[in-house]
């Protein structure tokens, strides 16, 4: 029997989550979703920034309102925490310890200044900028003698030399890397943290994950975490590195580009089901273009499906997704959207067919707050173009228009008939004049659920306006 698949998300807490980040989660929440097999969270909050705290309790929110609930991580629990890396300390210092013990890592002495000369010259010379292995052969009494002088030291990786490194990518396909190009790295920093390759690596595996999903800027990190577990005698995980979102400008998604964060989107008035479904489509293959729930994109989600070419951010998707969103979410979830201001307008005897009638013409709250004014508030400014189909059709069109109505009532279809014997008018000539007086726009919902809402009294109002 194969392991149970575990995947995981891992973010640094230093801001708040972007459509980059949650594109990532989602894939690994939906392959452990189509397993049955279990979704990690962990927080890599090593580095020295502030505000941890707050951007952990930010993005859980994020991630809770997506609907990406982990199973294992931070409030949830599990058996391998703790799930936050700044509460792991001393399970790298024992790491640390058997890499020092075994010769396989070394500290270092070289200051900030000596490797960024190093590393010019490199490049002067051609040569990858990769570290020249200069404390790698320090006698131990030479190393005594700098820690005893208060000499700040990181510790190296001892990268083994002339040797290739090979895994299987599941998007990229076979890699192969030679340990030549890869300087001796390191994985602890002179203030004692822990550096990226080593706890990033270190917990996947202790932590039991068997498939690192991640952007490709991770990629040339892998040979590295490689070597690290191999050395640690670890069980590695597969990696899938997905190609990165890109902006219109072709470099990878920014603020600048137009990414926004989770939050932003959300106080935009974006939905769930919209970001599940424009960024599960995002370089990633489906045969259904339906708009589908996190399950049925579970159910249809495939690593070997996902693009290697760069997949780029676009707008128009993203709105698409959205009305499909709006169109379909159920009633309760449309109300309670669309917010205060429109539910002050909003009968409650109307608000199911209220949400009916003009649910395919949101994309946004205040969308939904514009037809409940049109609606239910007083009689609507026309548009220009309304006012021109308006002023063009002339009083007798609206005197006819009138006696329709008081005829038919709100039975949109025969008043539109009556109307059109009346005057003669057909098509264009007969609905939008009408359109424009009722609702104050040439588009919008269709007449025939908008009159019975705007109701006979306020429908003759409107009308009468016009009628000389
Ligand atoms: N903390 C890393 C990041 O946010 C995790 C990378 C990874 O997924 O391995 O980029």
């Amino acid at each position: 029997m194969s392991p149970l698949l575990k995947t995981r998300f891992a973010p640094s807490p230093t801001g708040r989550l972007h459509l980059g980040n949650i594109r990532t989660a989602l894939f690994n929440w939906l392959l452990a979703r189509k397993a049955g097999g279990v979704f990690l969270l962990r927080l890599e909050d090593t580095d020295a920034m502030r505000g941890h705290e707050k951007y952990a309790a930010a993005l859980a929110e994020d991630l809770r309102w997506l609907g990406l609930q982990w199973d294992e991580g931070p409030a949830t629990g599990g058996t391998h925490g703790p799930y936050a890396q700044s509460e792991r300390g001393e399970i790298y210092k024992g790491h640390f310890a058997r890499l020092e013990q075994q010769g396989l890592a070394y500290p270092c002495f070289c200051t900030e200044h000596e490797l960024a000369v190093e590393r010019k010259l490199a490049v002067a010379r051609h040569l990858p900028p990769r570290y020249s292995g200069k404390c790698r052969t320090l006698p131990p009494d030479a190393v005594q003698a700098r820690f005893a002088g208060g000499l700040p030291a990181t510790l190296r990786f001892r990268v083994p030399a002339a040797r290739k490194v090979s895994f299987d990518d599941k998007v990229r396909g076979p890699q192969v890397f030679d340990t030549a190009d890869i300087g001796d790295f390191v994985i602890r920093r002179s203030d004692g943290t822990p550096a990226f390759f080593f706890c990033n690596a270190l917990d996947d595996a202790l932590m039991g994950v068997t498939l690192v999903v991640r952007g490709e800027d991770h990629l040339t990190n892998t040979p590295r975490q490689l070597l690290l577990l191999e050395a640690l005698g670890l069980p590695l995980p597969d990696y899938a590195h997905i190609a990165l979102v890109v902006g219109d400008d072709g470099a990878p998604l920014s603020k600048r580009s137009g990414s926004k964060s989770v939050e932003e989107l959300r106080e935009a008035g974006y939905l769930p089901a919209a970001l599940h479904n424009y960024l599960a489509r995002l370089g990633h293959t489906y045969e259904d273009n339906a708009l589908l729930s996190l399950d049925q994109l579970a159910t249809g989600f495939a690593v070997e499906r996902l693009h290697r070419a760069p997949a780029r951010f676009d707008e128009t998707q993203l709105r698409h997704w959205q009305r499909e969103a709006v169109l379909l979410a159920p009633v309760e979830t449309v109300w309670g959207w669309m917010g205060a201001a429109a539910h002050r307008l909003v009968p409650a005897a109307s608000r199911d067919a209220f949400i009916e009638c003009v649910r395919g013409n949101l994309l946004v709250p205040a969308d939904a707050l514009h037809w409940a004014r049109v609606v239910f508030g007083d009689a609507p400014a026309l548009s220009q173009p309304a006012n021109e189909a308006a002023q063009t059709a002339g009083g007798g069109f609206f005197a006819a228009a009138l006696k329709a109505l008081e005829q038919h009532g709100t039975d949109f279809k025969a008043l539109a008939e009556t109307l059109k014997a009346a005057t003669g008018k057909t098509g264009k000539a007969l609905y939008q004049p009408l359109r424009a007086a009722l609702t104050g726009e040439l588009d919008g919902p269709e007449m025939a659920k908008l009159l019975p809402l705007i109701g006979l009294e306020r429908a003759c109002a409107r009308v009468a306006k016009y009628e000389k």
